[in-house]
């Protein structure tokens, strides 16, 4: 699945709308080069509209290293694990110090401890003196939330329990840690106390009065999830699913070329859309698939299994979230089409990874069971100038008599931050590419959350690197035989294509120079991620004593909101330099 495709720029468009009205999205159009103060602004928002804080307080306190006049802010964490109690795990920080924020009133603490306190019925972080443990400063985990600031900086903000008597209706802290390991470690004792906060309330007697959310709620923006499940609710979309033969040959391919592990075996589809993937599982000869699926697709699922009496009756079409909805019996096999562009994007894996933990045996298969992400510097001078014309607009100095030149800057910083979506020839790639494995039988959920590559690589010739290119292929590790699925440039093109982050500021390189970096990718509640990159051109290997200066540059990026390329104008890939012989394959997918 990926969100890349024709039918759903109109409804792509329109949530951008909706979104920016309703203020609750993460980033459209945020400029990159504004580094923390972008993503600050940004949870400033979603700050507010979750307690209630005063916007400008809430940015105030989200602005990075400036904690409000609280002066000595330098975090010192150690992730330590406290030898079991009462059944119970716990985790406990030591910090230097932390900030509060302008509505709490208790002080800063000298030398702070934070400590993650579970017990049956509590969940709360704990702020002490570490030579004072007595005076406490509880947070309530049910009503807390964390918003990473920066790799080192993160703010924990909580619902005030009296906020209907008071004027203030939310405390918070801003912590600063010492590096990003400790961070990203505080970061995911953080997640998985609420996850085991939700765990232990879904365990209620009475369901009905726990006002836990799944961790599908948890962790998604409502708009974005309604959004989200419309667009699948939709029979084109599916379609053009359907229609992307690359992707529908190989997981048919995969599942009829491993039959072996599907005859008699229990099957979960992690969501089954139209339900084809179930029917594949079913033709293979499954004892019984459960078809799950959340938006109102499950209802035309039902409508095309019934259709198909002779599979009909070993399969179960079951309505509702892998996180929430519960089956009969445990499964073999589980088979799904979590990948979005980029692999991650929409964030769809981190519900694969859930049910894999919720349903499958532990010596079970998974259909696919790896991904890979790929990456490679390209020179792309087509590319780099179009985006920059694209906001020649407000170069503009008499627009109805108006000089628009003030937000030319900013504008052109909105149009670098979009990742550009289309197939791109791979003669434009001028290095080997690197990957990433996520293997989808190990990875835990948490590890989703944040993504971070580090990034090398030797260039094959001189040139400019105006970006990182990226692509990602899935394994199907069937026991007869293993297939890959591949999204890379220069193999017949799919619905996902291969995405671009370009650099406003390229780089000059020689031949075998080494490039460093990194990708940092971090989830967010919209279903997709803010991506960070570096590069930077280093002083070693053959080619760089020819080379001047090292130079560095850095952006970031939205991927909720890409440049989906591939439907411009033909004209613009015509004036390619090299014409990418995709060009016919793109347009054909696009008239569909
Ligand atoms: N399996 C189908 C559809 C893949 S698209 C095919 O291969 O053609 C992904 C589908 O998963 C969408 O229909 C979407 O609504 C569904 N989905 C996404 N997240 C889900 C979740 N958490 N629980 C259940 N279904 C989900």
């Amino acid at each position: 699945m990926a969100v890349s495709n024709v039918s759903f720029v109109v409804l792509a468009t329109f949530a951008c709308a909706r979104i920016i009205l309703a203020g609750d999205v993460i980033v459209s159009g945020q400029s990159q080069g504004l580094g923390q103060q972008c993503s600050t602004n940004i949870i400033a928002d979603e700050v507010k509209q979750m307690f209630s804080l005063d916007k400008a307080a809430a940015s105030t306190a989200c602005s990075c290293g400036k904690p409000l006049g609280m002066a000595g802010v330098c975090l010192k964490t150690e992730p330590v694990e406290i030898p079991q109690r009462q059944n119970e795990k716990e985790h406990e920080f030591l910090l230097a110090s932390l900030s509060q924020l302008p509505s709490t009133s208790s002080p800063s603490f000298a030398s702070p401890v934070a400590r993650f306190f579970l017990l049956s019925g509590i969940a709360e972080l704990h702020i002490h003196e570490e030579l004072e443990p007595k005076r406490v400063d509880s947070f309530d985990l049910r009503t807390t939330q964390l918003f990473k600031l920066s790799p080192v900086q993160a703010v924990c903000i909580s619902a005030s329990p009296e906020a209907k008597e008071k004027t203030t209706y939310s405390t918070g802290i801003l912590v600063q840690f010492r590096n990003e390991k400790e961070c990203s470690s505080f970061y995911r004792a953080f997640e998985l106390a609420k996850k085991k906060l939700s765990a232990q309330d879904s365990d209620l007697p009475n369901k009905i009065l726990s006002l836990s959310k799944s961790t599908f709620d948890e962790k998604t923006d409502p708009s974005s999830a309604k959004m989200y499940f419309h667009y699948y609710g939709q029979l084109l979309h599916q379609q053009n699913m359907l229609e992307d033969y690359v992707r529908t040959e190989a997981y048919y391919a995969a599942v009829t070329e491993n039959q072996a592990d599907f005859v008699g075996r229990v099957v979960v589809d992690v969501g089954a859309g139209s339900g084809i993937l179930s029917l594949f599982a079913a033709q293979a000869g499954a004892k019984h698939v459960y078809a799950v699926e959340a938006s109102e697709m499950a209802e035309y699922a039902s409508k095309l299994i019934a259709g198909n009496p002779l599979l009909a009756q070993r399969i179960t079409v079951v309505k509702g979230k892998a996180e929430e909805i519960e089956l009969p019996e445990k499964a073999d096999i589980l088979i799904s089409e979590p990948m979005g562009t980029l692999l991650v994007n929409e964030r769809m894996l981190e519900s694969y990874v859930i049910a894999r933990d919720r349903f499958l045996v532990p010596t079970g298969k998974m259909f696919p069971t790896l991904g890979r992400m790929h990456m490679a510097p390209f020179c792309d001078q087509n590319l780099y100038v179009e985006i920059a014309n694209n906001a020649l607009f407000w170069q503009q100095e008499a627009f109805y008599k108006v000089d628009l030149t003030p937000l030319h800057e900013p504008a052109s910083q909105e149009y670098f931050s979009q990742p550009v979506v289309d197939a791109f020839d791979e003669r434009l790639l001028v290095a080997q590419s690197i990957s990433h494995v996520i293997d989808f039988k190990s990875v835990k959920e948490e590890d989703l959350y944040e993504i971070d590559i580090p990034l090398r690589f030797i260039c094959t010739n001189g040139s400019q690197i105006h970006g990182l290119a990226c692509w990602f292929d899935v394994l199907f590790n069937g026991s007869t035989t293993k297939r890959w699925l591949t999204t890379a440039p220069g193999e017949p093109t799919t619905h996902w294509y291969q995405v671009r982050c370009v650099l406003s500021q390229p780089l000059d390189v020689m031949p075998g120079q080494e490039i460093t970096g990194r990708l940092h990718m971090i989830a967010h509640s919209a279903q997709s991620y803010i991506i960070h990159v570096t590069m930077s051109t280093e002083l070693s290997g053959p080619g760089a004593d020819q080379g001047g200066n090292p130079q560095t540059s850095s952006a970031k990026y939205n991927l909720k909101d890409p440049y989906l390329r591939m439907l411009q104008p033909k004209g613009f890939s015509l004036a390619q330099d090299h014409k990418p012989h995709h060009d016919g394959q793109i347009q054909s997918l696009t008239e569909h």
